[in-house]
């Protein structure tokens, strides 16, 4: 018997001749001894049953979400959760089915500042996902959030100030027909904004006048189609996700950003390391006794030494 069809998920399971009437009964619904019973009533003996649910378990095939924490779910919450915990226990290969994910979601807030179609598909994505995210408003006023999610170019003063709050935030814009998600910053931990702007500055004596001008405005017509935009907002997502999940996909956007230059199909990484000049300190707290730089994160799997994303 195979349970999946892509050969990168599924299993297959042999010796199940008689399994198609005891996987029937595992929708969920039945705890352990609930399904002997009933499948003993269908004259399967228990030994049998429990041979099978033994395979099934042993292949990885089933999962135990705890019973209790779904009975307090209303049935349309539960119904909207479905995919997202299906996902989440495939991707994670979690034995919970996703249970320990859901908690770990509906605890962390995302807040989303911005306007535009970006920030409105982030956070419709957000809360599809399970996370409890709010709309979109001025970054002071969600610094509350776990992570706020920042559209748009950002004023100097502003991410100074989400400094001093030590709120952790996720830089994201979409402009010139080019995508660009991150830096996610942890204040003190990750290289910030200005980490990137005064890299930046080194390469380009110009960029900080430039950078001056552009504060609090954006092009018209802004360079961003629905296609881009609906693009960026799915990997901004996936980034908040992977925060709330504390998954290692979220090291992608640590130090450093993902971006999409059309008409390229393709993402790429580039790597953004915490400025020695810079407050906020992120370069102090990653060098080792030896004063030498060691990033907060290691570099995350599917990307070589440079930062690249490996085709
Ligand atoms: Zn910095």
């Amino acid at each position: 018997m195979q349970i999946g069809v892509d050969p990168r998920r599924a299993v297959a399971i042999s010796g199940m001749a008689t399994a198609s009437s005891v996987i029937r009964l595992l929708d969920g619904s039945r705890d352990r001894e609930q399904i002997i019973a009933e499948a003993g009533q269908h004259g399967v003996p228990r030994e049998v049953t429990e041979r099978i649910l033994a395979l099934l378990a042993a292949a990885g095939a089933v999962v135990d979400f705890p019973a209790e924490m779904l009975r307090f779910v209303p049935p349309e919450l539960r119904q909207r959760l479905m995919p997202v915990l299906a996902t989440a226990s495939l991707a994670a290969q979690d034995s919970d089915g996703g249970a320990s994910l859901i908690a770990r979601r509906s605890s962390c807030t995302v807040q989303v500042s911005g306007r535009g179609p970006v920030a409105a598909l982030v956070a419709d994505l957000l809360t599809s996902s399970g996370l409890a995210a709010a709309g979109t408003g001025s970054p002071q006023e969600a610094s509350q959030a776990d992570l706020l999610v920042l559209v748009g170019r950002q004023s100097p003063a502003e991410t100074a100030e989400l400094l001093r709050l030590r709120q952790p935030y996720l830089a994201v814009y979409a402009e010139e027909a080019i995508g660009v998600v991150g830096p996610l910053v942890r204040p003190g931990v990750t290289a910030c904004l200005r980490c990137i702007d005064l890299a930046k500055a080194e390469r380009d004596p110009a960029w900080p006048l430039i950078l001056a001008q552009l504060a609090g405005r954006c092009a018209d017509p802004p360079g961003c189609d629905a296609v881009l935009a609906a693009a960026v907002a799915a990997q901004t997502a996936a980034q908040a996700v992977a925060f709330a999940d504390r998954s290692h996909q979220a090291d992608a956007t640590a130090n450093g950003t993902l971006e999409l230059v059309l008409p390229s199909w393709q993402w790429r990484r580039r790597t953004w390391l915490p400025h020695p000049a810079c407050a906020c300190g992120s370069h102090q707290a990653g060098q080792d006794r030896t004063g030498q730089y060691r990033p907060a994160s290691r570099e995350p799997e599917g990307m070589n030494a440079a930062g690249e994303l490996r085709p």
